[in-house]
């Protein structure tokens, strides 16, 4: 069967076809009349061709691998009967299809058990030259014409060597060919019989290896052996992937194992077919493409890494969190924690230093915030002076707490950078990563606990929890609320007196307005909203009405009897970097009546301390407009005396927290003794704030403090409330005090 098979192969190859063979006979002038001469002599020649196939085999006996064939008289007998028959129907059989398909079959049979074209040519000649003699017999005529027939016989034979030789060179030439285009392509090849586990591999292939061809064995185990183990199932699935006809052609990329055991990224392409025996092979190319590769994976790292500090950026993070949130699901998995770490005043540092420096301290930093890690954390740059941290496996969330300790700690070693010491410090929040119910994603989970560890003073860490959260929705809340109060005419003034200190009895010469918001049924501190309006920017808007509205106030109390009677009134910074802001309050005095030198804004130290040329330039301006200008809770902020000359100030106000120790705390107590004669000296009229007790006005009479302010004369009041004071149906909560014209002189 195989060998039937084989036949059909060969026909294949040589493809008989009708029109061919019509032309060769066309070729050779053969005719039905032809074959009719022959077959009307065919009888004639039968003894003759019996005779021949005698002395043909006794000439074949001569040579000796004939004779060794030949020496079985069975074999002999069989081969002979078989001549006979040829003969006949070389005479008597037509030339059709069945005809052609015997030749090419015995031709076959010839060739393969070895039978060499010259024999042919030899039994054909001398067939000739036997039938010749037989059919003619002009015995000179005929020898000459069996020379003849010799001759042309050995030229066919030539012609056959030139023509078989010219065949064997194109092969030749388009197999070098081919090489050659191999070579030039870099690519080696393979092919693999699937049913036989048979594998050919190019000699490029097995050299990209750095192999040897010999050493491999010639089946699959050679080349999937070698494959990468993660990319094994990929490579399987492809192949099998194209065997079931899912892809055109098998197009794969994988890592195969080089004789030094590093892996070398290629390209596989093949395409599979089944030969005519229905045995499948596959077969194709292997690129190596491991620049590309290496070339993909940097771009592939540059997009998730920050180029300053070499770590994982914002895009690489995600990716991370991603999988720390899939490994956190996973059955019997630890804690995983998010930290969230931001430098405090790092911008400082960039403005006051240059970005070189700046860039060069968040190095330093990612290196020492690096070594508070263990191997399998990650540390990723957020953005600008940013970084996250993510611990995985950990036993508790306080691990995580010890961490971020460690890390402040790292951070509190000064910098050495180019002969200057920095000192920098950061901010930690902390989450845990899907704590169950958790409303939030972890990174903003952090994000919060890292605002309440900036609020709550910077360097340190913050724990979130769900309270942490509520707080801080409440506070956003409050914050929307705010935006409306104005118009909601929730906001509103209480006036608190200020006094003038005298033996016997105090005298109210000013007022302090105070700002309130009346929200759902509660008075909410100034303390409590005054940072979230200055943070909005709704502080310019509210800052203008309490100006106005105090002023106007306070001019219809001075209509009514007191036109000495001062108003104080509260700034913020950004009311004052305002460009305009002096015309305003022009505008304002103007509108309301109230005479410059009875107003008295309070700005505070921090305000002073942003010193920028804007904040001076108006200071001036409103001081050149006659208004007074005080510097409120003085010796709480910076309290550089700089600022007393620097700036046009006319009162210090000092802090409560001082006068609250006083007397009797030694501390305190020389604190507003130093912060009064400070005042005094310089020509500045000193107020103490937050006076509550008697043993404190005694003090501050003691010590020539002359204007006070505090619970122990009233807390701050309503304007109706302030009136009946002003009007003398009230009096003073602490001491009870005359008001009189002569009373209410300035201070200053
Ligand atoms: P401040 O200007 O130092 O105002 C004095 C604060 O001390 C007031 O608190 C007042 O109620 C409180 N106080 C007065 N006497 C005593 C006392 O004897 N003991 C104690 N413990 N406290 C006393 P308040 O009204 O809560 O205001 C707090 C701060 O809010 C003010 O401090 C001021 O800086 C700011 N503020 C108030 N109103 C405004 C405003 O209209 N604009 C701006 N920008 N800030 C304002
Ligand atoms: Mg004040
Ligand atoms: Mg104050």
């Amino acid at each position: 069967m195989g060998n039937e098979q084989e036949f059909q192969d060969l026909l294949q190859l040589i493809a008989p076809d009708p029109d061919e063979l019509h032309q060769r006979l066309d070729f050779l002038d053969w005719s039905q009349a032809d074959q009719e001469c022959l077959m009307l002599r065919a009888e004639q020649v039968h003894q003759a061709n019996q005779r021949f196939v005698e002395t043909f085999y006794q000439q074949l006996a001569h040579y000796p691998i004939a004779a060794a064939i030949l020496g079985d008289p069975a074999v002999s007998e069989r081969l002979k009967q078989r001549q006979a028959e040829y003969y006949q129907r070389l005479w008597q059989g037509q030339l059709d299809e069945a005809y052609v398909l015997e030749r090419l079959r015995i031709g076959w049979v010839h060739h393969r058990t070895g039978v060499d074209l010259k024999w042919y040519l030899g039994a054909y000649r001398l067939y000739l030259d036997q039938l010749l003699k037989h059919l003619l017999n002009d015995s000179a005529a005929v020898a000459c014409f069996s020379s003849l027939v010799k001759k042309v016989f050995f030229d066919i034979g030539l012609a056959l060597d030139s023509y078989g030789a010219a065949q064997r060179k194109a092969l030749q030439d388009s197999e070098e060919r081919y090489a050659r285009a191999m070579r030039g392509a870099n690519d080696g090849l393979w092919e693999w019989q699937l049913e036989q586990d048979q594998l050919y591999l190019s000699e490029r292939w097995v050299r990209m290896l750095d192999l040897d061809r010999d050493s491999l064995e010639p089946t699959s185990h050679s080349w999937f052996s070698r494959v990468h183990g993660d990319d094994l199932p990929g490579l399987r699935q492809a192949i099998d992937n194209h065997l079931r006809g899912i892809t055109p052609f098998l197009h794969h990329e994988y890592r195969i194992r080089r004789r030094d055991g590093s892996y070398l990224w290629v390209l596989v392409r093949g395409v599979a077919d089944t030969c005519s025996s229905g045995l499948r092979r596959i077969a194709g190319s292997q690129t190596d493409i491991s620049q590309r590769r290496s070339a993909q994976e940097q771009l592939h790292h540059a997009a998730r890494h920050d180029p300053l500090t070499g770590l994982a950026n914002r895009a690489r993070l995600s990716e991370l969190l991603q999988q720390a949130v899939q490994q956190r699901q996973r059955p019997g998995a630890r804690e995983t924690a998010l930290l969230f770490i931001d430098l405090d005043r790092f911008k400082l540092i960039n403005d006051s230093l240059g970005h070189q420096t700046g860039d060069r301290v968040l190095v330093e930093v990612a290196r020492r915030l690096r070594q508070c890690l263990r191997p399998g954390d990650q540390l990723a740059r957020f953005g600008g002076d940013e970084f996250v941290a993510l611990l995985t496996d950990l036993a508790c969330m306080n691990d995580a707490e010890r961490v971020a300790q460690r890390m402040l700690d790292a951070l509190h070693i000064p910098l050495y950078l180019h002969e200057q010491t920095l000192s920098v410090s950061a901010s930690i929040g902390i989450a845990a990563l899907q704590e169950s119910g958790e409303p939030l994603d972890p990174l903003q989970a952090a994000d919060l606990a890292l605002y309440r560890a900036k609020k709550a003073g910077k360097a340190q860490f913050a724990r979130y929890s769900i309270e942490l959260q509520q707080q801080t929705q409440r506070q956003l809340a409050l914050q929307n609320a705010l935006a409306q109060a104005g118009e909601r005419g929730e906001l509103y003034l209480v006036y608190q007196p200020i006094c003038r200190l005298q033996d016997d009895q105090s005298q109210l010469t000013a007022v302090e307005a105070l700002l309130r918001w009346r929200h759902e049924g509660r008075d909410i501190s100034p303390l409590e909203f005054i940072p979230s309006l200055e943070e909005s920017g709704g502080i310019i808007n509210v800052g203008d009405w309490v100006l106005r509205e105090a002023c106007s106030q306070v001019r219809s109390w001075q209509k009514l009897g007191l036109p000495h009677l001062r108003c104080s009134v509260n700034l913020s910074s950004r009311q004052l970097q305002q460009n305009d802001f002096a015309a305003r309050v022009a505008d304002i005095l103007q509108q309301t009546g109230l005479p410059p030198d009875s107003l008295v804004l309070e700005i505070t130290e921090s305000q002073l301390m942003a010193d920028n040329a804007q904040n001076l330039a108006c200071l001036r301006e409103l001081a050149s407009l006659g208004i007074q200008l005080a510097l409120d809770d003085f010796g709480t902020g910076y309290s550089s005396l700089g600022y007393l000359k620097r700036f046009p100030l006319h009162i210090i106000k000092v802090d409560k927290s001082f006068i609250a120790g006083a007397p009797h705390d030694t501390e305190s107590r020389a604190i507003s003794r130093a912060i009064i004669g400070l005042g005094q000296s310089l020509g500045l009229t000193v107020v103490a704030e937050g006076v509550e007790r008697q043993a404190q006005l005694d003090f501050l009479n003691h010590e020539g403090c002359h204007y006070a302010q505090g619970y122990w004369f009233s807390r701050p009041r309503t304007p109706l409330a302030m009136q009946r004071l002003l009007s003398g149906e009230d009096c003073f909560d602490g001491l009870w005090c005359r008001l009189d014209e002569q009373a209410l002189e300035v201070p200053v």
